[in-house]
């Protein structure tokens, strides 16, 4: 049976899964709840490569992803990849990756595995705010996370950086550190998460103890807006994930912006300030709920 990866991209749901590690190496950041089961394993590569064999037998999927977490700290995750290449014939492979890792990794090694067909890796970024990054334990500063995404650049990798937005009050340091990351590593994408606070993480327990609160919805609008005025680089936005909406209690009225920066920075403001106008309003009603309410209650699982 195929040991498939347990998490994926939103922007994967139609690839082959191929797990070539388990789990997180880090495995510690303070609002993560992904693998706190799993303990980090490295894959045999015999194991990973039939697992590949297998789906080649079964899968007509033109893209294929690599799970879990941090695949470059595979010693093998070139010869993998070729493997995967030669199998699936695919047009593209992703893999999930830490900034750390490419950061510490030899400039050569990164561009073996590109060339061996690994083409776009997905980095948790979070933020570029050095206090913030320290707060939710990500294990980085913003010095390393932007040598790490600038040599996967100059790798040739398509790069994706999450942000995770709502994550501190300090909202506007941590929009224009996080713009001021994305303009120094000039990704192909970013895609917005909004924090969910997730039962026994660290953030939960600290919420518990009444130490950490997110910040509030109003103030996670504002700080996209900032962030969209303050990227100056070419790349594309994308809100892929139900944890950025907002709802009343007819239903969704906001699903988070998207779209080519800067060409459509002034409609995303907008839509922003939109947004922003509608959830004052709300709040001001006691009718405004966000993916944290929703989560507590159970009404949705992330
Ligand atoms: S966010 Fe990523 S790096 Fe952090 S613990 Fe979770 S899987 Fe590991």
């Amino acid at each position: 049976m195929l040991d498939l990866p347990p998490y994926r991209p939103p922007s994967e749901a139609k690839s082959t899964l191929i797990r070539v590690t388990k789990g997180c190496p880090w495995n510690r950041c303070a609002f993560c709840g992904m693998y706190k089961t799993e303990k980090f394993a490295v894959r045999a590569t015999e194991d990973v490569k039939r697992d590949i064999e297998i789906a080649s037998e079964f899968s007509n999927s033109k893209t294929v992803f690599f799970g879990d977490s941090d695949n470059l700290v595979h010693p093998d995750i070139a010869e993998i990849t070729e493997f995967a290449v030669e199998k699936l014939n695919p047009e593209r492979i992703t893999s999930y990756a830490r900034l750390k890792t490419a950061c510490s990794m030899n400039l050569n090694d990164l561009k073996r595995v590109r060339n061996s067909g690994l083409t776009r890796l997905h980095f948790g970024l979070e933020s570029g705010d050095n206090q913030t990054l320290e707060m939710i334990k990500k294990g980085i500063s913003f010095e390393e996370a932007v040598e790490g995404g600038r040599k996967a650049k100059k790798a040739g990798f398509e790069v994706s950086l999450y942000i995770l937005s709502g994550i501190t009050e300090r909202w506007g340091e941590h929009a224009l550190n996080s713009a001021e990351a994305i303009n120094e590593i000039r990704p192909d994408f970013v895609r917005l998460r909004t924090v969910t606070v997730i039962p026994n993480t660290i953030l939960w327990h600290r919420m518990r103890k009444g130490t950490y609160s997110p910040a509030d919805p109003i103030s996670r609008l504002k700080e996209v807006k900032l962030l969209v005025e303050s990227i100056e680089c070419e790349t594309l936005l994308f809100s892929d994930h139900v944890s950025n909406y907002l709802w009343n209690r007819y239903g969704v009225f906001y699903m988070g912006v998207s779209g080519r920066l800067p060409d459509d920075r002034d409609r995303i403001v907008s839509e922003l300030e939109r947004a922003i106008k509608m959830a004052e309003e709300l709040s001001l009603k006691g009718e405004l709920i966000d993916s944290n309410m929703l989560a507590s209650s159970g009404k949705i699982v992330l």
